[in-house]
């Protein structure tokens, strides 16, 4: 059985305070109704890291990320953070490649390899995120840039790294948009990755991998969502700003 994860991408929301009370209260809530092998990360802005690992110390179920790292280990980029920093206060997780970082940062598939790297160096699990934009669908390029995204920031590795990855799909179109991708439309691209994933590590590599949608996931389509073959879990973003409809996300694995 692969690993299912319903990962929060709260993204530059929540001031220290409020990050604090939500992180208890879906910390609290995993402890009372979460009954499934389900895991459960958080992935905050950089400030709020170091005070949530210790909040959730000693909880199996509960981890927390960060949002990015820079690609060198250390040294004269002011106003960065590494990922030896993240590793060093507890952090397990790091999403890496997500489109909003593509598109207003110019974050390109060679760069997101650095990134790879130098997470995986420092034991931090990228959350590795990949995805078309509405044009690349409709011009029907959406597989092939897919392909791309993910044969140049991560077929390097070896066999035993990339097995550290958590692969996320996010249509681009789907993101904080409202329209989510049918379970037909997701489903469909979750096969191509791993078949990709099978002809590049094998099949056991692939059969392994966890592969999460993201993308106007809810409530109310995750159940859905989550039952499709390939999608083993979400990368959630508006709905993990609330610990409810976040929590009631999490127990479609319960
Ligand atoms: P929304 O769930 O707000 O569409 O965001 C998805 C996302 O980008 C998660 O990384």
């Amino acid at each position: 059985m692969r690993k299912k994860i319903v990962a929060g991408n709260w993204k530059m929301n929540k001031d220290y305070t409020e990050g604090m009370s939500l992180f208890s209260e879906v910390v609290n809530m995993v402890n009372d109704e979460v009954q499934g092998q389900q895991e459960v990360v958080v992935c905050a802005p950089f400030v709020h890291l170091h005070s949530l690992v210790a909040l959730g110390k000693g909880n199996q179920k509960v981890s927390v990320g960060a949002q990015n790292c820079h690609q060198e280990e250390a040294g004269a980029y002011t106003g960065e953070i590494s990922a030896g920093m993240l590793t060093s206060i507890g952090v397990q997780y790091v999403i890496l490649g997500h489109s909003e970082r593509r598109q207003y940062f110019g974050e390109d598939n060679a760069l997101l390899a650095k990134k790879t790297d130098v997470a995986l160096k420092n034991n931090l699990k990228p959350i590795f995120c990949i995805g078309e934009t509405l044009q690349e669908r409709e011009s029907g390029k959406h597989f092939d840039i897919i392909k791309s995204q993910l044969a140049e920031a991560t077929f390097h590795l070896s066999a035993a790294d990339f097995s550290k990855l958590v692969i996320a799909y996010e249509p681009v179109w789907a993101i904080g948009t409202g329209v989510t991708a049918s379970s037909e439309q997701a489903q469909e691209v979750h096969a191509f990755i791993r078949k990709e994933i099978a002809s590049k590590y094998g099949e056991t590599v692939a059969e392994a991998t966890t592969i999460l949608y993201g993308g106007s996931c809810n409530p109310k389509n995750a159940a859905e969502l989550f039952s499709q073959a390939d999608i083993d879990g979400g990368l959630i973003g508006g709905a993990s700003l609330k610990s409810r409809d976040f929590l009631d996300i999490v127990k479609v694995f319960n």
